[in-house]
């Protein structure tokens, strides 16, 4: 399936000069959506993942049918003062200023073999917050996945050493 016929193109969003890739296509096709989800699932599977987790938003949208799909849980990454219980929380660079995310201290327990998945990856730096988050709590990351990769950006050379898996690629 080219999972391509389901993205669109959204030009000078949410910035003027900004190609924005809109996944809600694919989410409205069902069997493009279970298509995608079972991708990762393969691949969350062959890892041997114990956990999945996800940043926020669209990170839940691939994340979490995996985690059902592999009977496993889903741990949420989010925006500070989103989670309700203690948290660990990792700042990152931005082009102009700079980002935080967290992550429940309990969500992750050590030894857990986690697959992070977002929907896509830019520059990396989303998903390099992600791992500091569950390397912090003892976890070990055994895989990314995100469903589309923007390879100009060179995001995976700020997470080499892991292993990197896309169904997309621009
Ligand atoms: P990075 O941190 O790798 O630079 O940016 C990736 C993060 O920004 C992801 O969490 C992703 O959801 C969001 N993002 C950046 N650009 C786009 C885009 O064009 N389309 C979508 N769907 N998400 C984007």
């Amino acid at each position: 399936m080219d999972l391509k016929n389901y993205i669109a193109a959204v030009e000078n969003f949410p910035k003027e000069g900004i190609l924005f890739r809109d996944i809600t296509p694919l989410m409205l096709d069902g069997e493009a959506y279970k298509y995608a989800a079972d991708q990762f699932s393969q691949f969350a599977k062959e890892k041997g993942a114990t956990l999945i987790v996800g940043p926020e938003a669209r990170g839940f949208i691939f994340g979490c049918p995996v985690a059902v799909n592999l009977g496993i849980g889903f741990a949420p990454v989010r925006k500070p003062g989103k989670l309700p219980r203690e948290s660990v929380t990792v700042s990152y660079d931005l082009e102009y200023g700079s980002n935080s995310l967290s992550l429940h201290s309990d969500a992750v327990k050590p030894g857990d073999k986690v697959v992070i998945i977002d929907d896509l990856l830019a520059t990396g730096g989303t998903m390099n917050a992600a791992i500091q988050l569950v390397e912090k709590l003892g976890g070990e990351v055994v895989g990314l996945a995100f469903l589309i990769e923007l390879d100009d950006l060179k995001g995976r050379e700020l997470l080499k050493g892991y292993d990197v898996k896309t169904l997309i690629h621009y």
